[in-house]
C-alpha cells in the first residue's frame, strides 16, 4: 500500500501524503480508492465487501451480521462497525444492559479518515432473535444509571414512526457522548416497555449521519465522477488522448484531495463545474452513441427553476435518473425535508427514488442559474442550453422595431417613388 501511494505521490497524482505507518492496511486503501476514485462512495464498496466476507465465514457469525443487512436505512444514515452485543433477560417489562464505555468510542475510521469531523453516532438496536430486528415501538422510558427514567424523544419516536429500527443513544447521558477508546468503567442502560418486550439481544452501531450539506456536495462528487469516468473511458482508445484526459482529471482533483474537501460543498460545485466544462461535449456525443435509434426532436420550453418544496430559486440543480421532466429540485433542499423517511420520491412526479445513486447534478441548469442569478424561469434552447425568457424577448422587440421601421422607410420610398 505505502509503495503504491508512494508512486501516486511521485506521478503527481495526489499531493496527500500517506497516513501514519502504523495505519491498518484496510484503512489505507481506503484513503488510495478515494485518491483514485474521488467521489466513489467508498462504504458502499466495503458493504459489499463485508457482505461477501460474512456470506463465507460460520453459520453464527453470519446470521448475525447478515441480520443488519436487513435493517431499514436510507444513506442519511452509512453504517459502520457494531460495537457491542449482548443477550439479555426477556422475562420482565424492564430490560437493563451494562456496557464497557470504552466499546461506545466513535472515533472510529470512515473512508480511510479518523472521523473527527463526521458525525458518528450510536444507534442502539433491539433484537427478537439473533436475525430478527425488534421495532422498539412499544418503548416508552429509557434511564441511564441511577438517573430518572426519561420518556423518547420527539425525534426517537418520529423515527421510529417512519419504520426505523434504531435508538439514537448518543446524546442520552454525558458519560455516553463523552466515551472514548480510554474510558473505564461502564454505562448502565434501562430500558421500559409496555407489555413484555420479547427483546433477546441488545447491540450497539456506530453511525455516519449525515448532513444535507454533505449528501449535496457527495452528489455534486458523484456527478462529477461521472463525467470523469465517462472522458477516461472514451479516450482509453487513443493513448495520446488518455494521457491528455488523465493529465486534466488530475488538475482537475488537485484542490480537493482530502476526505474533507470531498464534504465541502463549495469545493464540490466548482469541481463539477470544471469537469462539465472540460469534459461535457464528449459525455453528450457518448450519450447521442448509445441512443442512435432514438430520434428526440427537442422544441424550446421554459423551464421554472423554483424549488418545488421551498418555493425559492434552486441553488443545487438536481434529478431522478428516471425523471422525464426538464425541470429541477434543489437537492439541499430535497435532503433536508425527504431523507427522514425511507420513502424517497422526486418532489415533481413522485417517481421513487431508491438513494443517492439515482440522483444527478443537472450540469446545464447549473452553468444556466451560475449566469443568470435571480430568475424564476428559464428558456431550454433546442441545443439542451438555456438562456432567459427576458433576454430573448428584449431581443424580439428590438428586432420588431427595427422592422416596423423598414418597413415604413420602404413604403414612404415606395409613396416617393408612385
Ligand atoms: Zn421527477
Amino acid at each position: 500500500m505505502a509503495e503504491i501511494h508512494h508512486y501516486l505521490l511521485q506521478k503527481g497524482i495526489t499531493t496527500e501524503k500517506c497516513p501514519n505507518t502504523h495505519i491498518r492496511q484496510g484503512d489505507h486503501s481506503r484513503v488510495l480508492i478515494s485518491i483514485l476514485f474521488p467521489g466513489y462512495p467508498i462504504i458502499k464498496a466495503s458493504e459489499q465487501h463485508y457482505r461477501e466476507m460474512r456470506e463465507s465465514r460460520t453459520y453464527q457469525a453470519k446470521t448475525i451480521d447478515l441480520a443488519y443487512d436487513r435493517l431499514p436505512t436510507t444513506d442519511q444514515y452509512e453504517r459502520l462497525d457494531e460495537l457491542f452485543r449482548t443477550e439479555v433477560d426477556w422475562h420482565q417489562d424492564k430490560v437493563s444492559v451494562r456496557i464497557p464505555l470504552k466499546r461506545l468510542n466513535r472515533a472510529t475510521v470512515v473512508e480511510g479518515h479518523a472521523s473527527s469531523d463526521f458525525n458518528v453516532r450510536l444507534f442502539l438496536y433491539l433484537w427478537s432473535s439473533e436475525r430478527l430486528p425488534w421495532l422498539p415501538d412499544t418503548l416508552q422510558q429509557i434511564a441511564i444509571d441511577d438517573e430518572d427514567w426519561q420518556a423518547l424523544t420527539e425525534t426517537d419516536q418520529g423515527s421510529i414512526r417512519f419504520g426505523f429500527h434504531q435508538l439514537d443513544i448518543t446524546d442520552k447521558s454525558p458519560t455516553i457522548t463523552k466515551a472514548n477508546r480510554r474510558s473505564t468503567g461502564e454505562v448502565c442502560l434501562r430500558l421500559a416497555f409496555e407489555g413484555l418486550p420479547r427483546v433477546r439481544h441488545v447491540s450497539v452501531c456506530a453511525v455516519w449521519e449525515k448532513k444535507p450539506e454533505e449528501l449535496t456536495a457527495q452528489l455534486y462528487a458523484q456527478t462529477a465522477s461521472l463525467y470523469l469516468g465517462q472522458a477516461l473511458e472514451r479516450s482509453s482508445r487513443q493513448p495520446a488522448k488518455a494521457s491528455e484526459v488523465q493529465q486534466q482529471a488530475i488538475e482537475l482533483l488537485k484542490p480537493c484531495g482530502n476526505q474533507n474537501d470531498k464534504l465541502n460543498l463549495d469545493k464540490m460545485e466548482t469541481l463539477l463545474v470544471a469537469c462539465g466544462q472540460t469534459f461535457w461535449e464528449a459525455w453528450n456525443s457518448h450519450e447521442g452513441e448509445e441512443e442512435e435509434e432514438e430520434v428526440v426532436v427537442m422544441e424550446e420550453e421554459y423551464v421554472s427553476v423554483m424549488d418545488p418544496i421551498l418555493l425559492s430559486i434552486i441553488q443545487h440543480p438536481a434529478r431522478c435518473i428516471f425523471c422525464t421532466h426538464s425541470t429541477c429540485f434543489d437537492a439541499n433542499v430535497f435532503f433536508k425535508f425527504q431523507v427522514t423517511s425511507m420513502n424517497w420520491q422526486c418532489p415533481i412526479c413522485c417517481v421513487k427514488i431508491r438513494g443517492i445513486q439515482d440522483l444527478y447534478i443537472d450540469y446545464q441548469t447549473k452553468v444556466a442559474l451560475n449566469k443568470y442569478p435571480n430568475q424564476d424561469r428559464l428558456l431550454k434552447q433546442k441545443d439542451n442550453t438555456y438562456t432567459t425568457p427576458s433576454l430573448i424577448e428584449s431581443n424580439n422587440g428590438t428586432k420588431r422595431t427595427h422592422e416596423i421601421i423598414t418597413i415604413h422607410d420602404e413604403g414612404s420610398k415606395r409613396l416617393k417613388q408612385i
